[in-house]
């Protein structure tokens, strides 16, 4: 009889599988993904495996037996090309079709590219998949220097890879800062600082216009004001976009991220989706977004579990994301919306402080720490509970944070 099937063994479909068989999921279960391996753990792609400090098998989210042990059938290798509601199946590439009786979408998301002239050289690289790190990690090294397009997360964690390696790196980023997407002026400013001191080159405004080469390789790039860069190989870091073509063509409600609630249902009773490929609410703030990390992919995973299981669906909960560049921990809770207040807490040249961003009421909207632990949980609590707090009690070194959340 047909069971509950996944697509995409990534950390999203992995964590829904454990959850299903947590939550009492009698049901068969069958996780399908593209890839070649068992689901794996993304963020070390761009930090320790990069540097060659984690094994294949400390990046995996649980062991092969865990599979095994919950009945949870693995079929990797394996694309799923269409959803067929009326019949209820998924389509996969090998012409046979896969019955279901509740479908989980996890597709992720996948590396936008530029459209630039010379893109497709064989040493313009994306990062995403494991086998992708691994092309990677072999441009990196001492004398040699890699051009990295976007002052993303994963442009700036891989330049500091790449000078941990004892390569070079240069940053192009279009906005006038780092991370302007994402963190504010404060931390932006901080950031770009370190790796500057780390002999990072980073060029902000410059926008590229080609990607150089010869015999299949690129060789350099040229900026859009004339100037070039010579490199040994390129990274494009420009952000990912939602795996959302079959359900679009399934017709679900879905463009920017496929549609779902806060139960991580689709507009199809028998459909859910998680992770990095979909759009969903976010009450505390009023809004519909889409968040591209571990937590909200373990989050939504949760969601669907519960929902699937006739479980209460989990409390609403503070988006939050980390990422480490050097020594940095760098961690972050909340987002930002019509921010009328940035609250620094510590010094930055300590290289341990906070951020907290509030509101016009003075409610904590976010909070962002460098090395800062404490704070961060604090600045966590503060924003689930929209507490609003004076600046100055946030700024004084001697005021517990902790004491203030209570
Ligand atoms: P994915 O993990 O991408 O999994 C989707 C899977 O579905 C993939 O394996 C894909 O091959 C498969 N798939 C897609 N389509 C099909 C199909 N049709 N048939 C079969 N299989 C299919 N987040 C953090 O919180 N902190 C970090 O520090 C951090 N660092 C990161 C560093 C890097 C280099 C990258 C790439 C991401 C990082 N992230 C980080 C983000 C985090 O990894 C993602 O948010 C998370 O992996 C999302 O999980 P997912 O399951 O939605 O997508």
């Amino acid at each position: 009889e047909p069971g509950l099937v996944i697509i995409g063994a990534g950390h999203a479909g992995g964590a829904a599988a454990a959850f299903l068989r947590q939550y009492g999921w009698k049901g068969g279960i069958t996780l399908l993904g593209e890839e070649p391996g068992l689901p794996y753990q993304r963020p070390p792609l761009s930090k320790a495996w990069l540097k060659g400090e984690a094994t294949a098998e400390s990046l995996l989210l649980r062991p092969a037996r865990f599979y095994a042990q919950y009945a949870i059938e693995t079929r990797l290798g394996t694309t799923a090309v269409a959803i067929d509601r009326a019949a209820q199946v998924v389509r996969l590439g090998d012409g046979t079709a896969l019955p279901y009786a509740r479908l989980i979408l996890a597709t992720g998301a996948a590396p936008r590219r530029l459209g630039l002239a010379g893109e497709a050289f064989a040493n313009v690289l994306t990062l995403r998949h494991a086998a992708d790190a691994d092309a990677l990690a072999r441009v990196l090294g001492p004398g040699r220097r890699l051009a990295i397009i976007g002052a993303g997360y994963i442009g700036l964690e891989v330049a500091a890879s790449a000078r941990a390696l004892g390569g070079a790196a240069v940053v192009i980023e279009r906005e006038a800062r780092v991370l302007a997407r994402v963190a504010g002026l404060a931390l932006s400013g901080f950031l770009a600082a370190q790796h500057r001191a780390r002999g990072v080159e980073i060029l902000t405004g410059a926008g590229v216009e080609a990607i150089e080469g010869r015999d299949g390789l690129a060789t350099g790039l040229l900026l859009q004001d004339g100037r070039r860069l010579g490199c040994d190989a390129v990274l494009v870091g420009v952000g990912a976009a939602p795996n959302e073509a079959m359900a679009l063509a399934a017709g679900l409600d879905a463009g920017g991220g496929v549609a779902v609630d806060l139960a991580a249902r689709t507009s199809d009773p028998l459909i859910y989706a998680i992770g990095d490929c979909t759009r969903r609410p976010l009450p505390l703030y009023g809004r519909e977004v889409r968040l591209e990390s571990v937590p909200n992919a373990i989050e939504q995973a949760k969601q669907a579990a519960a929902d699937i299981c006739g479980r209460p669906p989990p409390l609403p909960e503070v988006p939050w994301f980390w990422s480490d560049q050097y020594e940095l921990r760098l961690q972050m809770a909340g987002l930002a919306f019509d921010p009328a207040e940035a609250v620094l807490r510590g010094d930055p040249d300590s290289a341990s402080f906070a951020v907290f961003h509030l509101d016009a009421a003075q409610r904590v909207l976010a909070v962002e720490a460098v090395n800062a632990p404490a704070d961060f949980m604090a600045g966590r609590v503060m924003v689930a509970k929209q507490m609003q707090v004076a600046p100055a009690a946030l700024r004084d070194p001697a005021q517990s944070l902790k004491d203030l959340c209570a």
